[in-house]
């Protein structure tokens, strides 16, 4: 086979790797924090009553290989790394606790949540989350990570009682090769606050028919962007 030939071959079983990689993650029946801090919950809904996925092409299935090396190769050491908790949040008790089966659980009423990191600085508990951003590293935190900061707050206090005032995000910057970083401190919310926001947000997936559509830039990367047409009626 002449080395042109071979060539595209190999350049195939990469990209093939990569849709398989994202191909393979398993199917989620639970809300998690980011259905709860995307700006459009009618996603999150079509995954909870079971409608077709797209397929992912190479460059749709990219972010989220990105997102996976990532969060595999830096750990900031602390006291905790990937911590996941699932709450019932309207009865503030920790599921993984109470050891119920999956399909006894009041799913409408639970989210789930994977903290990075959790680190100790002077005898404080801070939340440590990674996010990448193309290009350009942000001043202040983003609106949509501070309420996921907030949601882990909450998740951490029904799993342990210990309540955490600040969180920090640590910007890194993809075009410099993740050479380029910077970590925004935010001051977290009140408990009430906090679980108030979440019941709201969980009220409107307890739906029968999708909520609102919130088109944005990020629709051609939605997993459902067939089935709900964006730019159509
Ligand atoms: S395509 Fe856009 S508007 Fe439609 S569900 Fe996905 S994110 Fe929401």
């Amino acid at each position: 086979m002449s080395n042109e030939l071979t060539a595209e071959i190999i350049d195939q079983l990469y990209e093939d790797s990569v849709i398989n990689f994202v191909a393979s993650e398993k199917p989620r029946k639970s809300i998690h924090v980011s259905d709860l801090t995307s700006e459009c919950m009618r996603k999150a809904w079509y995954r909870l009553n079971d409608y077709a996925k797209d397929l992912k092409d190479f460059k749709k299935s990219l972010p989220l290989a990105h997102g996976t090396a990532l969060h595999n190769i830096i750990n900031l050491g602390g006291i905790e790394h990937e911590l996941t908790m699932f709450c019932n949040i309207h009865n503030m008790t920790d599921n993984y606790k109470e050891k119920r089966e999956m399909k006894e659980l009041d799913i409408i009423n639970s989210v789930k949540g994977s903290m990075d990191d959790l680190i100790e600085i002077d005898d404080e508990l801070i939340i440590a989350d990674k996010k990448t951003v193309k290009k350009g590293l942000p001043k202040v935190a983003k609106p949509e990570h501070v309420a996921q900061m907030n949601i882990y707050k909450l998740l951490y206090y029904i799993t342990t009682g210990v309540e955490i005032s600040r969180a920090a995000l640590v910007y890194i910057e993809k075009t410099s090769c993740w050479e380029r970083h910077r970590t925004c401190m935010v001051d977290l919310q009140p408990i009430e606050d906090i679980r108030k926001f979440v019941l709201d947000k969980l009220q409107i997936l307890d739906t029968d028919s999708p909520p609102p559509k919130v088109v944005t830039f990020l629709c051609p990367w939605c997993d459902y962007y067939t089935e709900c047409n964006p730019s159509g009626r």
